[in-house]
């Protein structure tokens, strides 16, 4: 009983943490911008062919999308709360002798494996739009490959988190909360660290920006803004799309900011420097420590309430196991994180829009070029035939970054805030 209040205080601390990182550091102030000054208009900056090619793309690939994840919920429900994920686990470690570190590899492996092959159809049916409408550069055998990768590493990932969970339950009975929590919220912060490192060169090659008048000036605006970088890096996304795109990943000593090598290989220099200062604005609100510390504590309380909810005898005997510590309810752990991750996405939509919106005023903020702002907006749109009349559940649930439309009209409410002149 001691270990439960222990766990409810844990809890209690870890959300208390995740609120206040979430209240405090996401910059919620920039929703003053767009000041409502400009209306959101599409029809301003976009001709009828470009709404209605960005209308087309949205109704195919938004219902797939929105398909895909209906099936692989249904599909891990399916294995999560009846007897099925128990009876395939337990079949699939048999021929190993059944120990529990058999149970949870490739018991996780199988049914990772099984909802990988029931949304098959729908990334191929993606993978073909994307293809039609000239986004999608890659033939078959690299698609495949791609998918190969991505299910390797996603399913590994899952895998290491189960071990460290079920070793944990092993291990300490009754603590076991407490070191699956702080391995987790650790696995968190390594795994940010070194995604960079370790999983982007998996994809991609990443290449310093060779010597040029756009490197110098690139590096001079991250000097300008008093951020530490020095290396622009340029990855080859062109073996995969049109679409054009820049990031920023890594912590500490792995942080770096990539850019698209269809963005150099198409766009003016301002527009490239407009998406850069973009970048500098998540570097300098150290977007990516921000989101891992919310990710690593949010896990944290996530193990914690599983290890609370444990005893709720009714769901576990629906997964056909009489106890959590049993590899074979690992079916419903992978259901119950699924649902949970489908829960979060308006939260986690919402806290990334704000943070992209901040990125986009810190841009305007360090060039003071609205002009190029929207530019760099539209070319982006059009290029990636974005969402320019996004569906609004949709856009709540799911989307990251403001519309475009919202982005173009900040930067006109910031233009004229500021006094800046428009053309
Ligand atoms: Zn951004």
């Amino acid at each position: 009983m001691r270990s439960r209040r222990a766990a409810w205080i844990a809890l209690v601390i870890a959300l208390t943490g995740v609120v206040v990182l979430v209240v405090v550091l996401v910059p919620w102030r920039t929703g003053s911008l767009p000041v409502g000054r400009t209306l959101p208009d599409a029809s301003r900056d976009f001709t009828a062919t470009q709404l209605s090619r960005s209308a087309v793309l949205a109704s195919s690939i938004q219902p797939n999308a929105l398909f895909s994840l209906v099936v692989s919920l249904a599909v891990a429900g399916g294995l999560g709360v009846t007897s099925w994920g128990a009876k395939i686990i337990a079949a699939v470690g048999r021929p190993l002798g059944g120990g529990w570190v058999w149970q949870v590899v490739l018991g996780s492996l199988a049914l990772a494996g099984i909802g990988r092959l029931a949304t098959l159809p729908f990334s191929a049916y993606a993978e073909t739009v994307l293809r039609r409408v000239g986004l999608s550069t890659r033939d078959w055998g690299l698609w495949a490959a791609d998918l190969g990768k991505s299910f390797a590493i996603g399913a590994g990932l899952t895998t290491l988190l189960l071990l460290i969970l079920y070793g944990s339950m092993r291990l300490a009975p009754q603590l076991w909360w407490a070191i699956a929590a702080t391995l987790v919220a650790g696995f968190v912060v390594v795994g940010s660290f070194l995604y960079p490192v370790l999983i982007e060169p998996a994809f991609n090659r990443f290449e310093s920006m060779p010597q040029s008048q756009l490197r110098t000036d690139l590096l001079a605006l991250a000097e300008r803004d008093g951020v530490a970088v020095d290396d622009v890096l340029v990855a080859d996304a062109s073996r995969r799309t049109t679409a054009l795109n820049a990031y920023v990943s890594g912590l500490g000593s792995t942080r770096r900011i990539v850019v698209y090598d269809t963005l150099i290989d198409s766009q003016p220099p301002p527009v490239i420097e407009m998406i850069v200062a973009h970048e500098l604005g998540h570097a300098k609100g150290n977007d990516v420590l921000l989101g891992t510390a919310i990710a690593a504590l949010g896990s944290a309380a996530a193990v914690i309430s599983g290890y609370l909810l444990a005893g709720w005898a009714p769901l576990l005997s629906r997964a056909g196991v009489s106890s959590l510590a049993d590899p074979r309810s690992l079916g419903l752990v992978l259901f119950v994180m699924a649902a949970l991750g489908l829960l979060l996405a308006p939260v986690q939509s919402l806290i990334s829009r704000q943070i992209e919106a901040s990125a986009d005023l810190h841009a305007l903020e360090l060039t003071r070029d609205p002009a190029s702002f929207i530019e760099m907006q539209r070319r982006l749109a059009i290029t990636n035939i974005a969402d320019l009349d996004p569906n609004q559940l949709y856009y709540w649930v799911f989307v990251s970054h403001p519309s475009t439309i919202e982005r173009i009209a900040a930067a006109r409410d910031w233009a004229e805030v500021n006094r800046v002149p428009l053309p």
